[in-house]
């Protein structure tokens, strides 16, 4: 079989492996990227955190970014029950980007992949990493892959990182994964022409999150797009979502048509793309890095889409590994538990603590009580804007305590 070497290997060229590249590339890194797919092609998670723009400048691709046209975002609004509060991303504790964007992940994934090239990464599309042997001599990995022919290859990596997403494909091969201790949940989604005139009150700069009349722990996104358009989709218990039968869309038009405000919203809608489905997409792992190998993105934890995380924290992935990667290439000893996980599992933890408390209905509580202290309500928006890892916020600091609290007070008052 073919045998090549790289210095990095990057498994998947989503947000985390594409980033991951560049800021390697920045440091006169060789890298070689295995993509499984051809780009463009179709991702979910559309509404991006502005925390992840301070990643994208790193990265060298903020410009590219701005200048592709998509959807500003500010903030995000939640409604329940005829009840509406939002927050504006501007206003909050954390000090940083207060603005981002909502896009179409094919065209946003695409985009970073082709920055990534521009800047010296060679990704290789529509090959797939079939097995990685960890700890060969001197650290190194031997990676097989499959070109598009079928015929296979192998490259001899000096680091993995592993960016393969819900691939999770070094995860699978350690057996590293973990139950996540979330109930399995699903979600149905699809793009349509939403149809939503000036006059309905729509917040274009705003995802929406509207939460079920009858059921705290379902809710909808809708993410508007550029162009006028709109991504949609109901997240609940699998058990919840197999109640309703007929195509993807079909049961998302009957999960829809029994919240009022989301009907109303979207009586204009053209419905022209089929529904998708994905369930079963929490998950957690023992540990996010080994010898001669981290793990990126959504190929270490991911939590739930509820709170826009997914691709912040795979972004901020990138930049620790790299900067882990940096100090090693320079000869000096990385602590990666100290230097990568946990810093990395900081920010996932507060998530973590935001979507636990969101189920439990704790969180809608707290956001849609009537007296809100200014204060507490900056500190919330910062950790909603993606400043989960900013230790000066007490909400990242004692995240399930203080909303504990908060939820307590909000339930006296
Ligand atoms: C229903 C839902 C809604 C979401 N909404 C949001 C949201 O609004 N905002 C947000 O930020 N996040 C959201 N997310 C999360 C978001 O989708 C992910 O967190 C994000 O895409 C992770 O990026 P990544 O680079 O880690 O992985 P990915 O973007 O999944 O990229 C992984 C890449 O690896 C490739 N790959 C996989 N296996 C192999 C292999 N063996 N060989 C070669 N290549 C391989 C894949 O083809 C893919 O291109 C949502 C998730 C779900 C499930």
């Amino acid at each position: 079989m073919q045998l090549e070497s790289a210095e990095i290997l990057i498994v998947g060229a989503g947000p985390a492996g594409s980033v991951a590249a560049a800021l390697l590339r920045k440091q006169g890194r060789q890298v070689l990227v295995i993509e499984r797919e051809a780009f463009p092609r179709f991702s979910i998670g559309e509404s991006l955190l502005p925390q992840s723009m301070q990643y994208l400048e790193e990265a060298g691709m903020l410009r590219a970014v701005v200048e592709a046209g998509f959807q500003y975002k500010n903030g995000a609004a939640f409604m329940k029950n005829g009840v509406y509060t939002d927050f504006d991303f501007r206003d909050k504790h954390s000090e940083g980007w207060g603005t981002t964007y909502q896009v179409q992940r094919a065209d946003f994934d695409h985009l970073l992949a082709k920055e990534a090239e521009k800047q010296g990464a060679e990704i290789r599309f529509r090959h797939e990493v079939l097995d990685i042997a960890l700890g060969q001599p001197g650290g190194r990995s031997l990676v097989t892959v499959k070109r598009p022919d079928g015929e296979q290859y192998q490259v001899d990596a000096g680091f993995i990182l592993d960016a393969s997403g819900f691939g999770r494909i070094l995860p699978r091969l350690l057996k590293l994964e973990t139950p996540s201790n979330f109930p399995v949940r699903g979600a149905i989604f699809t793009h349509v022409a939403d149809g939503i005139g000036p006059r309905a009150g729509f917040d274009r700069n705003k995802i929406r999150v509207t939460v079920h009349p009858k059921h705290c722990n379902v809710w909808f996104w809708t993410i508007p797009f550029a162009g006028g358009r709109c991504s949609l989709g109901v997240v609940a218990e699998t058990a919840f979502l197999e109640q309703y039968k007929g195509s993807p869309t079909e049961r998302l038009q009957m999960i829809v048509a029994e919240e009022p405000s989301l009907a109303e919203l979207l009586k204009d809608a053209t419905w022209d793309t089929p529904a998708r489905q994905i369930v079963g997409y929490s998950a957690n792992v023992d540990k996010l890095w080994g010898e001669g190998y981290a793990l990126l993105g959504n190929a270490g934890e991911f939590l739930d889409p509820v709170f826009s995380s997914g691709v912040t924290i795979a972004v901020r992935s990138a930049s620790l590994a790299a900067a882990a990667l940096k100090r090693q290439f320079a000869g000096e000893a990385v602590d990666w538990q100290a230097d990568y996980g946990t810093p990395l599992r900081r920010g996932v933890d507060t998530f973590r603590a935001f979507v636990e408390s969101w189920y439990r209905g704790g969180f809608q509580t707290i956001i849609f009580h009537d007296r809100q202290q200014p204060e507490i309500r900056r500190m919330i928006s910062a950790i909603l804007a993606g400043y989960a890892w900013d230790l000066t916020n007490p909400y990242v600091k004692e995240t399930a305590r203080r909303l504990a609290a908060l939820e307590a007070t909000c339930e006296l008052t």
